[in-house]
C-alpha cells in the first residue's frame, strides 16, 4: 500500500469511518493527482486504509508510461483484487481500458488520469456513506503525499535458507527475486519523487536473482541482469543514497563493497551473523557461515569507511561457556559498528524448538548483559573516534525544545546509520537555523559522541543533484 500520512482524525471513532485503500504508481504526476483524490476522499468522511485487510475498496492510480510500469499496474490491480476484490482504477493506465479489463475483467470502475470527480462518484457507489454523525466532524484539510526522504525497496520475497530458528521460508516459501528493470524503474521513480534514500531489503539481499539464475530485464533501454553487483552498480549510477540491508558473507560481496569504496553506494553493511562459535552456527545451519573475521577484514582493506552492523543470538540451544566466550572474542576482534543481540526464545514450528540442551534463561540473560557491555564499548569507542570530523547527515526530524525557533535543533543520520535501527545525530542548526529541511542532506562538525549517538553542529546544506531528473518539488517541508 502507499505511503500515506494521513492528518489525525481528531476524536472520530476510526471504526466508524468507510476506509479506501489507495495504491500510487507513477511519476509525481500522478501523485498530485492521487493527493487531490485523498483530500476529497477526507473531506467526504473516507478513511484511508493502511493495509488492504482494513480496506473496503481499494483505488489504484496506475502508470501506463513504460512496459514495465504497466506491468507493475496490472500486478498492484491483480493485488488488489485478490485481497478486496472491489478496485477502482484511474491514471495513465486507465486510458487503455482495454488493457486492464483483458488482464483483470472483475475490476470495478476505470477512470483515466485528471478524473477526481469520476473516482469519488465511483467510492461513493461502491461504499455509499450512511448518516454517520460522525463524519460532519471531519476537517476537510489537504493530504499530503509527500514521499519521505527515505524508502524501501524489496528486491526479493521469501528465502532458500533452512536456518533452524527461522519460520520465514515456511511462511514465504522460497526466494522469488524481482526483474532488475523493475526494481530500478521503482527506484528511479522514487528519486524522481524526492527520495533520497533507498534502503534495499529482502530476507537474503545477497542471493539476488539466484532463482532467476541472474535473468536479464529492461531498464531505460538497455538488458541488466538480476544480480546484486550489477543492481548496486546501476542504483548507485542514480545518485541517490543506497543502503544494503540483510547481506551475508559471500564471496561476491567484495564487488559489492568495491561499489562502496568508489562512492556509488553507502560504505554500510547490514549482516546478520548471529553467532561466531562454529559449531553453534553448524545448529544454526547458517548461510555464508565460516572465515567471517577475514571476510571483514577483507571488506575493511577495500573500503576502510565501511560501517559493519550485525546481529547475534546468545542462549540458543547448545551454546557452551566456550561457545559464548569466542563469540566475544570475535566481537572484540571484529570490532562491528553497531551491534543488536537477542536471547534466543522459541518459534512455534522451528527446527530449533526439539533441540536440545537448552540454556536456563538465567544464564541467557548474563550472557546478553555480557555482549552487550563488550558490544557497548566498542561503539562507544568507534563513535569517539569521529569526534572531529565534517559528515554528511540526512535530517529526520526536528528536535526543537519549547521556545526555540523553529529549525534550530535537528535529528539526523550519518551514511553510517539506518533510520530506526542504529545511532542518531544530535545536531544544532546554529546560523543556519530555520534554513534547513526535514530530508536536507548536511555537512556537520561532530562535536561529541556517546555508546551510541553523535552530536555537532550544522556547517552546510549540500546541494542535492541526483542523476534522475526531479519530476516535481517533493519533500519539501
Ligand atoms: S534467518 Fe535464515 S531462513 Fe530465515 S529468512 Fe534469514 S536466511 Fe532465510
Amino acid at each position: 500500500m502507499t505511503d500515506v500520512r494521513t492528518p489525525p482524525t481528531a476524536a472520530v471513532p476510526t471504526d466508524a469511518l468507510k476506509k479506501v485503500g489507495f495504491i500510487s504508481l507513477g511519476c509525481p504526476k500522478a501523485l498530485v493527482d492521487s493527493e487531490r483524490i485523498l483530500t476529497q476522499l477526507r473531506a467526504e468522511g473516507y478513511q484511508v486504509a493502511g493495509s488492504y485487510e482494513d480496506a473496503d475498496t481499494v483505488i489504484v492510480n496506475t502508470c501506463g508510461f513504460i512496459t514495465p510500469a504497466v506491468e507493475e499496474s496490472l500486478n498492484a490491480i491483480g493485488e488488489a483484487l485478490d485481497a478486496t476484490g472491489k478496485v477502482i482504477v484511474t491514471g495513465c493506465l486507465g486510458e487503455r481500458p482495454e488493457t486492464i479489463m483483458e488482464r483483470h475483467p472483475k475490476v470495478a470502475a476505470i477512470t483515466g488520469s485528471e478524473a477526481v470527480d469520476d473516482v469519488m462518484r465511483h467510492v461513493r457507489e461502491l461504499l455509499p456513506q450512511d448518516d454517520n454523525p460522525f463524519t460532519s466532524l471531519l476537517p476537510s484539510t489537504g493530504v499530503k503525499l509527500t514521499p519521505r526522504h527515505y524508502a524501501y525497496v524489496k528486491i526479493a520475497e521469501g528465502c532458500n535458507h533452512t536456518c533452524s530458528f527461522c519460520i520465514i521460508p515456511k511462511l514465504r516459501g522460497l526466494q522469488v527475486s524481482r526483474d532488475a528493470g523493475a526494481v530500478l524503474y521503482e527506484a528511479f521513480r522514487l528519486i524522481a519523487g524526492g527520495t533520497k534514500e533507498l534502503m534495499i531489503i529482502s530476507q537474503d539481499t545477497s542471493a539476488y536473482g539466484v532463482d532467476v539464475r541472474y535473468r536479464e530485464s529492461e531498464f531505460q533501454g538497455e538488458q541488466v541482469r538480476a544480480h546484486l553487483v550489477d543492481l548496486a552498480q546501476k542504483l548507485g549510477e542514480m545518485g541517490a543514497w543506497v543502503r544494503m540491508h540483510y547481506i551475508y558473507p559471500y564471496p561476491h560481496i567484495e564487488n559489492v563493497v568495491r561499489l562502496m569504496a568508489e562512492g556509488k553506494i553507502l560504505p554500510y553493511l547490514d549482516v546478520p551473523l548471529q553467532h561466531a562459535a562454529p559449531s553453534v552456527l553448524k545448529r544454526m545451519r547458517r548461510p555464508g557461515a565460516g572465515k567471517q573475521l577475514e571476510t571483514i577484514r577483507r571488506w575493511r582493506e577495500i573500503c576502510p569507511e565501511l560501517t559493519i552492523r550485525s546481529t547475534f543470538i546468545v542462549g540458543f540451544p547448545g551454546e557452551t561457556e566456550s561457545d559464548f566466550q569466542l563469540l566475544l572474542d570475535f566481537l572484540e576482534d571484529a570490532r562491528l559498528d553497531r551491534v543488536g543481540a537477542f536471547t534466543y526464545s522459541e518459534v512455534e514450528e522451528a527446527d530449533a524448538t526439539h533441540f536440545e540442551d537448552r540454556v536456563p534463561e538465567a544464564v541467557k540473560q548474563e550472557r546478553l548483559a555480557r555482549f552487550m557491555e563488550v558490544a557497548q564499548r566498542i561503539s562507544a569507542e568507534k563513535l569517539q573516534e569521529k569526534v572531529g570530523r565534517v559528515m554528511d547527515v540526512i535530517i529526520d526530524e526536528f528536535n526543537d525544545d519549547e521556545g526555540d525557533a523553529p529549525g534550530t535543533k535537528l535529528i539526523g543520520r550519518t551514511k553510517g546509520d539506518a533510520p530506526g535501527i542504529d545511532g542518531q545525530v544530535y545536531l544544532y542548526a546554529g546560523d543556519l537555523a530555520g534554513q534547513v529541511k526535514i530530508g536536507d542532506i548536511v555537512e556537520a562538525i561532530i562535536e561529541d559522541a556517546d555508546e551510541y549517538d553523535l552530536y555537532g553542529e550544522v556547517q552546510a546544506v549540500k546541494p542535492w543533484k541526483p542523476n534522475v531528473p526531479m519530476l516535481g518539488h517533493f519533500g519539501k517541508h
